[in-house]
């Protein structure tokens, strides 16, 4: 035989020889997940039935059948019909924020004084802090609905300093202890924008009010770095009980980013973080943070420990729609002196996008009223123009209210929505009070934001909100409260479909941090990031998608959370 036929010959045999071999030769994976509902979330194969994972990514997906016959495990994980989606992405909230949140007494739906001094005596058994803090009493709620005093406070608190914070967080209640140590007496003046409440118009009572309740700031002692990071690990460890497998972290400082990095290294952390930080001291100066000086020339850091991303800067352009301080372009329907307020400058906006892509990093603006948003898509818009590269995703956070010709641009400049179903639900109530029946057609607008063929990232804000991802994925996709109120929905024709609701808390919340190509789908290649559900929520009657429970959380392919 010539040489040349051998050649062919023997790359003909080599082919078959592999050939064969990818067919019968099973490929090695650390666990295999075998008879699920699984949702992938990918359109190439929305559905499967099991996963086969090495170390932290995803190698196979397909029916049980076809997994079992390519791979071999020593690990399988049985899922008994049970369903599978893409790990769950809060894509704005506040780690710290639920921390501190969870650390401090809830006086939500307290109904007395009394019930709060027992609440306080409580805690101060349990507790070695000195400091005693809590949030959320009303004393309308109550049915002495005079502002409560120290006395009652005081027979608890021992020598422990009490703060417990209203509902609102105007106003503080305060025991002794705290007013003796600020110093503020019966001599003490009321401060600009300030109420310091007295009994008989002389002696402090112990709740102070705006500006009054700054007077004790400088003696609430800052928290140390142990403390910072054992506030995240409770936070986070809540996230994982609810399925979060990554939380976009709005606003962070130099503090809690040492405090990840701690967590990260002492391998503690159970979830990912994609942090944009937090800028400014304060928006009045607006001078660069520590945070800013030490974060922003280095550039982004990226995946730090499989689990810490740092490349985005959080910015404010108005306020909160409840407290009237979003900035509106004709006045609140319900307050008609009053267009909301503006922190930032389309200017200055300006300015830090042009500095945040110098150096590599995304902008996350907060913007509630149709004029925040208004001015924000403004000067995104400028900068944009002149940006040659890859769009650098800038996002607009809440979205809240839109003038209904913003509503395309957000496709055309490819800024990212970043919304949080939950706030509808939860504003519902009162949001048309605000804005009129014009206006709130064009708010929490989310179908006509998908109809322009944009992407919607999924959040809570939690703690403003709960955690829970669900209750997010049901207010998308039901636009009703966790009573089914009301039964088709609030402005039903905005609603998210099932499929674009789960999307929003996985797929497209991985986008909007560039995470795209290595998570938020059920796809070889990809991290193997999970949550395993009690119920189909793609399939079962509306009213039974608040039943289901997240029997597991898989991150990096390691359960970081079973019920
Ligand atoms: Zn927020």
């Amino acid at each position: 035989m010539k040489p040349r036929y051998l050649l062919v010959l023997a790359i003909v045999l080599t082919f078959i020889f592999f050939k064969y071999f990818m067919h019968t030769v099973q490929e090695y994976a650390t666990t295999v997940y075998i008879n699920g509902k699984i949702y992938t979330c990918s359109d190439q194969q929305p559905t499967a039935e099991a996963i086969a994972v090495s170390g932290s990514k995803i190698i196979g997906v397909g029916s049980t059948e076809y997994i079992l016959a390519h791979f071999k495990s020593q690990d399988t994980f049985n899922l008994q019909g049970k369903t599978v989606v893409p790990g769950l992405i809060d894509a704005h909230a506040h780690i710290l924020g639920l921390g501190n949140a969870l650390q401090n007494l809830n006086l939500v739906g307290t109904t007395s004084a009394e019930q709060i001094a027992e609440m306080v005596q409580k805690k101060v058994s349990e507790t070695e802090s000195d400091w005693i803090f809590g949030r959320g009493w009303d004393q309308n709620d109550w049915s002495d609905k005079d502002f409560p005093s120290h006395d009652i406070l005081d027979k608890v608190s021992g020598n422990k300093f009490v703060i417990l914070t209203r509902v609102d967080g105007h106003a503080v209640w305060v025991n002794k202890k705290v007013l003796e140590t600020a110093g503020i007496t019966f001599a003490t003046p009321d401060p600009e924008g300030g109420l310091i409440v007295r009994d008989g118009s002389v002696n402090p009572t112990g709740i102070l009010i705006d500006n009054a309740t700054s007077l004790i700031d400088k003696i609430i002692p800052q928290k140390t770095e142990k403390e910072i990071e054992e506030s995240i690990l409770l936070a986070a460890n809540e996230c994982v009980k609810y399925g979060l497998t990554e939380v976009h972290d709005m606003g962070v400082d130099l503090k809690t980013i040492k405090a990840y990095f701690n967590l990260i290294r002492e391998n503690k952390l159970p979830l990912r973080i994609y942090a944009a930080i937090e800028p400014f001291d304060d928006y009045i100066r607006m001078q660069r943070s520590a945070t800013w000086n030490a974060i922003i020339p280095r550039g982004p850091v990226v995946n730090f420990g499989d689990r810490l991303t740092i490349r985005a800067i959080k910015l404010y352009v108005d306020g909160a729609l409840g407290s009237r301080g979003a900035a509106l372009v004709e006045p609140y329907s319900d307050d008609k002196q009053n267009r909301g307020l503006t922190m930032m400058s389309e200017d200055s906006i300006e300015t830090v996008c042009r500095e945040a892509l110098k150096h590599g990093f995304q902008v996350c603006t907060h913007a509630i009223g149709d004029r925040g948003n208004h001015i924000v898509l403004d000067a995104y818009e400028k900068v944009l123009k002149d940006w040659k590269g890859v769009s650098p995703r800038f996002r607009v956070e809440h979205v809240q209210v839109l003038e209904p010709n913003d509503i395309p641009r957000f496709r055309e400049l490819k800024v990212i929505p970043s919304m949080q179903p939950t706030h509808a639900t939860s504003d519902m109530y009162w949001a048309e009070d605000r804005l009129g029946s014009e206006r709130v057609k064009y708010a929490y607008a989310w179908r006509s934001i998908l109809n322009t063929k944009m992407l919607i990232a999924g959040g809570s804000d939690f703690p403003v909100e709960s955690p829970n991802p669900l209750l997010g994925f049901f207010a998308a996709c039901t636009r009703a409260d966790k009573n089914n109120y009301p039964e088709s929905g609030w402005y039903g024709s905005q609603k998210m479909s099932r499929e674009e609701a789960l999307k929003a808390f996985t797929f497209w919340a991985a986008d909007a941090a560039f995470e795209e190509d290595w998570k938020g789908t059920i796809e070889e290649g990809k991290v193997a990031d999970f949550t395993i559900l009690s119920k189909d929520i793609m399939q079962v009657p509306q009213k039974e998608i608040l039943d289901t429970v997240v029997e597991f959380t898989i991150v990096g392919g390691k359960i970081v959370y079973q019920k």
